[in-house]
C-alpha cells in the first residue's frame, strides 16, 4: 500500500544521498530517505575523504592557480582518456562549488590541504582537499543542514528500511519497496534516486563482476551492491568493471575472512615517496615480482593484475624493523604501528610471521624454502653491487641478513568498486538498450569509480562526484507537480 507522496525518494542516507536531500530541502522539495542501516552517513564514517577540485577559494587564498579545466586535463593524463568523459567533465566543473560550500560552512581543512597526494598517480597541482577528521569532517559540516531539513519536515528519514526493489506506476518508476521490522512497506515518489554505494562488501556480486579475483575488502560493510542488483532487475546494465584496479596493502584479518581494515592494518607499500622499502616483496613461490621502490602506485597495481598476484609476502629482517627514518621516528611496514606492536603480532602468527632462519620462515608461510633462500641471497648480492639487474630497484641499502626474519602477508584489496550502472549525463539510469528508465536516477559509487575516474585511481574522484552529483540532483530535480 502506498504510504505517502514525496518529490524525491532517496535510497541510501550516505554520501550522495544526504547531499541530495539537503539541497532538495533547501528548495522546499519533500524528500523521503530510506536507509537500511541503523545510522546515517554511509561510507563517510570510514572514507579518507580526499576530495579533489580545481579553482577553489582555498586554493586561491594559498596562491595555487588551478581550474576545472586543468583538473580535467590532469585526469585525462592519468587515466589515458578513459571513463565517462561527460560525467568526469561534470564532476570537475561542480567540484569547486562543493569545496567552497563546505569552506563557507566552517569545514575544518587539514592544515596541509590542499596537497598533492602520492598514494595515487599524483596530480600536477595541489588540489586534494580534506578535513582534519577525514570524511567525518565532511559529514560534520553537512549535519546542521541535514537537521534543518529534518526539522522543517522536508527530509523524512527512515532507518532500518532495506529497499528491495523499485517499480513503476504507468511508464514512470515511482514506487520503492522495502523491508522493515514491521514488514514490507511501499513508498511513492516522483523521482527515485538510488545512492546505495558500491559492491565491495558483496563477495558474490564482486566475483560475478571480476571473475578470478579473490575479494579482500576494506569497503564499508553496507556496500553490498543492492542498487546494482535492483537496477539489473529492471533491465539496466553494468559498465566499467573491466577498469578494476586493486589497492595494494590490505592485511586480511582474521585470516580467511575476506576483510581488511584501511585504518587498523595497511602495509606501507603505496609508494616509496612515503617510505623507502627496506624489504623485498615475493609471491607465493618466493620470487620477487616488482620494483619495490617503484614511485608510481598505478604501475604497481597493474603489475599485480597482469601477473594474477592477489597476495604477496613482504620479507624483512630485524635491522629493517628497528631502523628509524630521517627524523629518528619508527617507520615500520604497517602504517601507524610501532616496533613493539609488530613484534607482538609476529608471535600470534595470523598474518605476520617471524623465524630465526629464512628456511624456518619459508616453512611457516608455505613458500618453497630453497627458492626464498635463493631470492634473499640474490637480493643481498644486489645490495653489495648496488645494482638490481632483475627489476631496476634503486633503493638498495639494507641486506636481509639479521635474524629474526619476518614475513607479512599483504593482499590486493578493494576499497572502492569500479563497475557501475549505466547512466546518462543527467544521472538518469539507462536500460540495456540505452533508453532512459523514467523517474530513476543513480549517483555515488553505484555509478562506478570507472565512470568518474576511468581506468586509474585519480585522487578524490569517488567521494567528490558522489557529493557533487548528489547536490546537483537536489538542486535540479523538479517537484512532483512541476514536471
Ligand atoms: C576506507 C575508505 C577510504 C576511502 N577514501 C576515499 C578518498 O579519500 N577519496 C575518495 O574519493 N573516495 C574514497 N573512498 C570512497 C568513497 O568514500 C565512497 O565511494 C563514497 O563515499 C560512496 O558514497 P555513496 O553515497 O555512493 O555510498 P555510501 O556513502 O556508502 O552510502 C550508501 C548508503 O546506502 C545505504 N544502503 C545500501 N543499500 C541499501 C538498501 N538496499 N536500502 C537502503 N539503504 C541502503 C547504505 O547503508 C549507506 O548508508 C574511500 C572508501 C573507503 C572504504
Amino acid at each position: 500500500m502506498a504510504m505517502k507522496d514525496y518529490d524525491i525518494i532517496v535510497v541510501g542516507a550516505g554520501t550522495a544521498g544526504m547531499m541530495c536531500a539537503i539541497f532538495a530541502a533547501k528548495r522546499g522539495l519533500r524528500t523521503m530517505v530510506l536507509e537500511k542501516a541503523d545510522h546515517i552517513g554511509g561510507a563517510m564514517h570510514w572514507s579518507g575523504g580526499h576530495m579533489s577540485a580545481g579553482g577553489t577559494k582555498l586554493q586561491k587564498r594559498l596562491g595555487i592557480e588551478d581550474s576545472p579545466e586543468k583538473h580535467y586535463e590532469d585526469i585525462m593524463r592519468i587515466n589515458g582518456g578513459s571513463g565517462d568523459l561527460a560525467l568526469i567533465r561534470k564532476a570537475v566543473d561542480l567540484a569547486p562549488q562543493l569545496i567552497d560550500w563546505l569552506d563557507d560552512n566552517g569545514f575544518e581543512f587539514d592544515p596541509i590541504a590542499p596537497r598533492i597526494v602520492y598514494g595515487h598517480v599524483p596530480y600536477e597541482t595541489p588540489r586534494t582537499h580534506y578535513g582534519v577528521e577525514s570524511a567525518k569532517t565532511t559529514l560534520k559540516t553537512m549535519m546542521p543542514h541535514w537537521e534543518k531539513g529534518v526539522a522543517a519536515g522536508l527530509i523524512t528519514v527512515a532507518l532500518e528500511h532495506e529497499v528491495q526493489r523499485v517499480s513503476k506506476i504507468g511508464d514512470r518508476y515511482s514506487k520503492v519497496h522495502c523491508t522493515t521490522q514491521d514488514g514490507e512497506k511501499v513508498y511513492e515518489g516522483h523521482h527515485i534516486l538510488l545512492t546505495t554505494g558500491g559492491y565491495g562488501s558483496n563477495p558474490e556480486f564482486f566475483n560475478d563482476q571480476h571473475p578470478g579475483i579473490p575479494l579482500v575488502s576494506a569497503a564499508y560493510p553496507t556496500a553490498t551492491g543492492d542498487g546494482h542488483l535492483m537496477i539489473m532487475k529492471e533491465h539496466g546494465s553494468m559498465r566499467f568493471s573491466e577498469h578494476h584496479l586493486s589497492s595494494m596493502g590490505g592485511i586480511e584479518n582474521p585470516n580467511g575472512s575476506g576483510r581488511c581494515d584501511f585504518f587498523e592494518g595497511w602495509a606501507s607499500v603505496l609508494t616509496s615517496v612515503y617510505r623507502q622499502p627496506r624489504d623485498i616483496y615475493v609471491d607465493q613461490q618466493g620470487d620477487r615480482f616488482i620494483t619495490e621502490d617503484e614511485i608510481n602506485p598505478d604501475t604497481r597495481e597493474r603489475v599485480m593484475l597482469a601477473n594474477d598476484i592477489w597476495h604477496f609476502w613482504i620479507i624483512f629482517d630485524e635491522a629493517a624493523l628497528l631502523e628509524r627514518d630521517d627524523q629518528g621516528n619508527e617507520n615500520p611496514i604497517i602504517i601507524n604501528w610501532n616496533t613493539e606492536k609488530i613484534k607482538l603480532e609476529a608471535e600470534r602468527e595470523r598474518f605476520l610471521y617471524r623465524a630465526d632462519t629464512i628456511k624456518e620462515l619459508s616453512d611457516k608461510i608455505n613458500i618453497p624454502a630453497n627458492n626464498l633462500i635463493k631470492t634473499v641471497n640474490n637480493f643481498n648480492a644486489m645490495v653489495d653491487n648496488d645494482h638490481d639487474p632483475d627489476f631496476g630497484r634503486e633503493y638498495l641499502k639494507n641486506k636481509i641478513a639479521e635474524a629474526p626474519f619476518y614475513a607479512l602477508k599483504v593482499h590486493a584489496s578493494v576499497l572502492v568498486t569500479f563497475g557501475g550502472v549505466n547512466v546518462n549525463a543527467d544521472l538518469q539510469v539507462l536500460n540495456k538498450e540505452g533508453d532512459v528508465l523514467e523517474g530513476l536516477y543513480a549517483a555515488g559509487e553505484l555509478i562506478g569509480l570507472g565512470a568518474t575516474s576511468g581506468s586509474a585511481f585519480c585522487s578524490g574522484m569517488s567521494i567528490t562526484p558522489a557529493l557533487s552529483f548528489g547536490r546537483w540532483l537536489g538542486d535540479t530535480l523538479k517537484r512532483s507537480n512541476a514536471s
